[in-house]
Formats: C-alpha cells, structure tokens, sequence
C-alpha cells in the first residue's frame, strides 16, 4: 500500500495535513462547535489527553493548559502539562497555572491504548471520563461546558447518570467525522451546576452516597436516557467513505507529510527494531538483541 492509500481511504486524515491540524480529531471539535456553539465566550480552556494537540490548535485562541501522558511538540499560547489525568497533581497543576481562575471550558478527547477486548477498552474508556469529570470538578466554573469522548458501550447510562448529577444538559453526540463504524462519541455536558455543598475530590463520584443524589434513577423506566445526535454539517464528508484523491479537477493532487508527527511515541522502539530486522527473531543468541539495542541507542 503506498503511503497516498490513507489519504485516498480516510478524508479527514488528508485535510487535517492540508489544513495543517496535527490530528484529523481536530474536525470532530470543530463539528461539535458547530453545534453546540461551543467556544463562544470561552477566554480560558483545559485540554485533557491532549497530544499530539490538534485540539489544542483549535482552542488556541485562549488561553489553554494541555495535558497528556505523552511529550507533545510545543504550540503556541498553548502551556503544556505532561501528566497523567487520574492523578490529583495534576488537576493542582492545572489550578496553579490558571492562578485560582476557573476554566470556561474542559475538553477530554482521551482513549486508553485499546486492548480489542471491547468490555475491557469501554472499562477503562469510563475510567478515564471520570477521571476528567473529577479534574473537572476542580477547574471548571459554574456555568461552564465539559466535552469528553466516550465509547458507547452497554453500561453507557451509568456514566450518562453520573454527568446529569453534575450538568443541567447532557447529550451524546456523534460528528461526522468521527466513524460510523466506531463505537466513539462524544458527551457534551452543558451548565456545570454540582450538588450543593460538593467539594471536588479525586475519587469516583458514583462511590460516593454522601450527598443527596438518587442513583435509583438508572432503575427501569426511569433510567436516564440522553438525547443523541449526530451533528457536523450534512454537506460536510462522510468519514465511512472512500473517496478519490482528486477532489478538486482543477489541483493536482499532491502527498503531504503529517503536520507533526509524534515526537516520543511509545512505537518508536518497536518500529526501530523492524527497520533494523530486530523484531521477534527467532533463536537469536543470547544477548544479541540487548547489544543491538545499545548500538541503537535505544
Ligand atoms: N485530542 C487529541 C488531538 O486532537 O490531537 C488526540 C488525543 S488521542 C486520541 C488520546 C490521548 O489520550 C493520547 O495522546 C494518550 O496519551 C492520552 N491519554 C490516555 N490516557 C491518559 C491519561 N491517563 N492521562 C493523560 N493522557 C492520557
């Protein structure tokens, strides 16, 4: 396959490079804007799982902190936050570099490296959105938007539950960019209103019964069943769809590198190892690839 196969297969990879996003994620923000009218008034934005930051483009008009696991390559206006969002310093380094200013918005495009074992990935995928809705609880202003990807899975209305204790409006909503053939979509949590007397914490909020939330609402007929809503203009491409490189018989298709490509992925071991023939050797003598692996640097 050469390498213009993806640009032929997958539309929003090619004009993320054609418009310079680092990601083809960025579309899906973009979409959600759209609808739901987003950024508007937005002055101060928290981007959860960010790299390689093509969200961060989107929101860089704001000011914004970016925080993912992985190093990202420096973006303008954008302060970066390399840290694990289940951890409580780094919902305190968030705090410090807004100077006890809460956000406007929190965006939350994180996804676990999926295993295939789809209850394990739709799991930890819930984990990970609570482990944003509590770094959420610590940031966002009364009032403000949350937006987090979310894998619809069988027990989707537990979480759905989870944000209504939180958000006057919640919605699930699926852009056209995002594939039909993948599970992923997005919550859009709207008017942050806690319970009162809440006080943001760290720990899964569904564990905790101290305040006076009726969780007996996920019973029966009375279990919360969010709207959905597939949004991004209907003219706008179809992300399912195969489409020819020619798009436009008036420019000559050209093969565009990645805007950025990652800086430190957790592959670059790996793919160093198959360029070198290193991978899965059979009956290698011992400690073969160890020096391979040191006159590699790796
Ligand atoms: N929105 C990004 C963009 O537009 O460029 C793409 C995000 S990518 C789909 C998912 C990211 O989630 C990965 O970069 C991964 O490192 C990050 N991630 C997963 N678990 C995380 C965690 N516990 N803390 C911080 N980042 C995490």
């Amino acid at each position: 396959m050469g390498r213009s196969s993806k640009d032929k297969r997958d539309i929003y990879y090619r004009l993320a490079k054609e418009e310079g996003w680092r990601a083809r994620s960025a579309f899906k923000l973009l979409q959600l804007d759209e609808e739901f009218n987003l950024f508007k008034g937005v002055s101060r934005a928290v981007d959860l799982c960010a790299a390689p930051g093509s969200w961060s483009q989107v929101l860089s008009q704001v000011k914004i902190v970016a925080v993912d696991l992985q190093a990202m390559a420096p973006l303008p206006g954008v302060t970066q936050i390399q840290g694990d969002i289940t951890k409580i310093s780094t919902a305190q380094e968030i705090i410090r570099h807004f100077e006890g200013q809460s956000a406007d918005l929190v965006v939350c495009d994180g996804a676990p490296d999926v295993t295939g074992l789809h209850d394990v990935d739709e799991y930890i995928q819930a984990q990970l959105l609570l482990a944003a809705l509590n770094i959420t609880t610590h940031v966002l202003k009364p009032g403000g938007n949350f937006v987090a990807k979310i894998f619809r899975g069988k027990d989707v209305t537990l979480l759905y539950s989870q944000l209504k204790i939180f958000f006057s409006s919640v919605t699930c909503a699926k852009p056209r960019s995002s594939r039909n053939s993948s599970i992923e979509a997005f919550v859009v949590c709207q008017n942050y209103s806690p319970p009162e007397g809440y006080v943001p914490n760290m720990s899964n909020p569904l564990l905790d019964h101290s305040y006076n939330v009726d969780f007996n609402q996920l019973e029966g007929p009375n279990r919360i069943i969010v709207p959905f809503l597939a949004c991004g203009d209907l003219s706008a491409f179809d992300s399912d769809r195969t489409y020819p490189l020619q798009l436009d018989s008036s420019k000559e298709y050209q093969y565009l590198p990645p805007t950025q490509p990652p800086i430190r992925p957790p592959y670059q071991q790996a793919c160093q190892l198959r360029k070198n023939n290193l991978l899965a050797k059979e009956d290698s003598p011992s400690g073969a690839l160890d020096d391979s692996l040191s006159a590699l640097d790796l």
